[in-house]
């Protein structure tokens, strides 16, 4: 073991050189990536030197998610002590379900969980767990919400007309689960949303009593706290209103942004979060902790319970359920996803956090300002958000997006608003200051100025 952490730590040491040298990987075309790389396995073993050999060239040739040019995705940038959790975690491989297999990393799960069901106002009979991801903490609210609906559905299926209800603009996990629950995807109501990307109360109101004249049976309501492309937030307290009075589940899928309980400065953002269900949020977006750290915390511990425990004899042998985790889980086998968020949180302190969330929205001020200053750009973000949408020049966002990419300039992606697409520049990596954001935009003129043809294109294609 000794001598592969030393190997690790040589290729950690040349990935962070080449990093900072050069924080956009040349990419490899698909067709190319097994010729290029000795990616096949054999029946005899590699040599050592081989080995090495090929398993940092792989290293470097890997997508570069945490330099100051990667803005492609709603992750970035790499966190030292959350990434040090992330590394204990693998080395001590526990398994989550039980308090005999994990020890003390059940307190560190649960305090976190605690934690944060205290920051956001849950009541004393609140719990959670961490998912696999966003997209399953989405599922297992929609779970609990389908079993508090009608108790018996988890044993004899699903036999009523069940209706759910999310914005237009949030996440494509919500149809996805609904087929995976047998709910099916032609149940999901997709409210509409006012011209900031936000979900229409009224709208919703109107689905909802619809559908009950029409014998269909809502349960569970979906608001979004940033949605993927514009970054918005739902206003809860409406939503809110009307899931009481249908006595509806709601689940607030803060997968992107609902790190901002976090700042005093932006938890406005979220107001009303104790009046819901469910809250799920993922600490490898926003807060920067490696992939994956998606906690779902409820304020009914009887549905986490009811909807996810399962007997198992040769399971569970010691200890109490409340330290038996596996209990409130989705999985049976769960890796250690506290451990990373636990070691941030430890080293700087719940005002750390909060910093982590200030610095993101000041960058994506900087951003806005810098676009609005400008006047080759438009821009099609609002205040309050992390997500700043632009155009360039009236270049078409995906060949600009593809061009900087191939060329291996800077990774940022595209996306689609009222059939108008634009440039999503997403300030997530909080490691980033003003200079690089600034940068962001040198580097995408600079292309600009040097390709003509983009210019040439933006004709052909209108
Ligand atoms: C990212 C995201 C998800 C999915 O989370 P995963 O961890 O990728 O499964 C769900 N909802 C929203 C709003 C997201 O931004």
């Amino acid at each position: 073991m000794k001598k592969d952490l030393a190997l690790f730590n040589k290729i950690a040491d040349r990935l962070l050189k080449t990093e900072s040298e050069q924080p956009v990987a040349t990419p490899i075309a698909p067709e190319e990536l097994f010729n290029t790389l000795d990616i096949s396995l054999k029946d005899t073993p590699a040599s050592e030197a081989f080995f090495e050999e090929t398993l940092e060239k792989l290293v470097l040739n890997t997508p570069r998610t945490a330099t100051k040019l990667f803005f492609n995705q709603l992750f970035g940038g790499r966190n030292s002590k959350a990434t040090l959790g992330d590394l204990l975690a693998v080395l001590l491989n526990n398994s989550m379900y039980t308090y005999k297999v994990a020890g003390p990393q059940v307190g560190i799960e649960k305090e976190i969980l605690h934690k944060v069901c205290d920051i956001i106002g849950y009541a004393k009979d609140s719990d959670g767990t961490f998912a696999p991801g966003g997209s399953m903490s989405n599922f297992m609210a929609m779970v609990m919400a389908r079993d508090a609906f009608n108790a018996s559905i988890k044993n004899s299926g699903v036999s009523q007309k069940l209706t759910l209800y999310t914005s237009s603009e949030s996440h494509y996990s919500i149809p996805k689960n609904a087929a995976f629950m047998g709910v099916g995807r032609d149940q999901v109501r997709y409210v509409e949303t006012n011209e900031k990307g936000q979900m229409r109360p009224e709208k919703l109101e109107v689905a909802v009593k619809k559908d009950i004249a029409n014998g269909f049976h809502p349960f569970f309501v979906n608001s979004t706290a940033g949605t993927t492309v514009l970054g918005a937030f739902d206003e809860i307290p409406p939503l809110s209103v009307i899931c009481k009075a249908y006595n509806l589940w709601l689940h607030v899928d803060g997968a992107y942004c609902g790190s901002v309980i976090f700042s005093k400065k932006y938890k406005h953002l979220l107001n009303g979060l104790n009046q819901t269900d469910s809250f799920s949020f993922n600490a490898h977006k926003m807060l920067g902790t490696p992939l994956t750290c998606s906690i779902i915390i409820t304020q009914h511990k009887k549905y986490l319970n009811d909807s996810f425990s399962n007997d198992a004899a040769y399971l569970y042998q010691t200890d109490g359920d409340d330290y038996n985790l596996g209990k409130t889980s989705i999985q049976c086998g769960r890796r250690n996803d506290a451990l990373k968020l636990w070691t941030l949180w430890k080293s700087v302190g719940t005002k750390g956090l909060e910093k982590i969330v200030d610095n993101q929205f000041h960058l994506a001020n900087v951003a806005r300002n810098y676009i609005q200053n400008n006047p080759e750009y438009s821009l099609f973000s609002y205040e309050e958000s992390i997500s700043i949408c632009f155009n360039y020049k009236n270049i078409p966002a995906q060949t600009l997006c593809t061009e900087l990419y191939e060329k291996g300039k800077l990774m940022v992606g595209y996306g689609t608003f009222n059939n108008v697409q634009f440039i999503r520049l997403v300030t997530i990596n909080s490691g980033n200051t003003e200079t690089e954001i600034l940068n962001f935009f040198q580097v995408l003129e600079e292309f600009v100025a040097t390709n003509p043809s983009l210019h040439r294109r933006e004709i052909f294609e209108q």
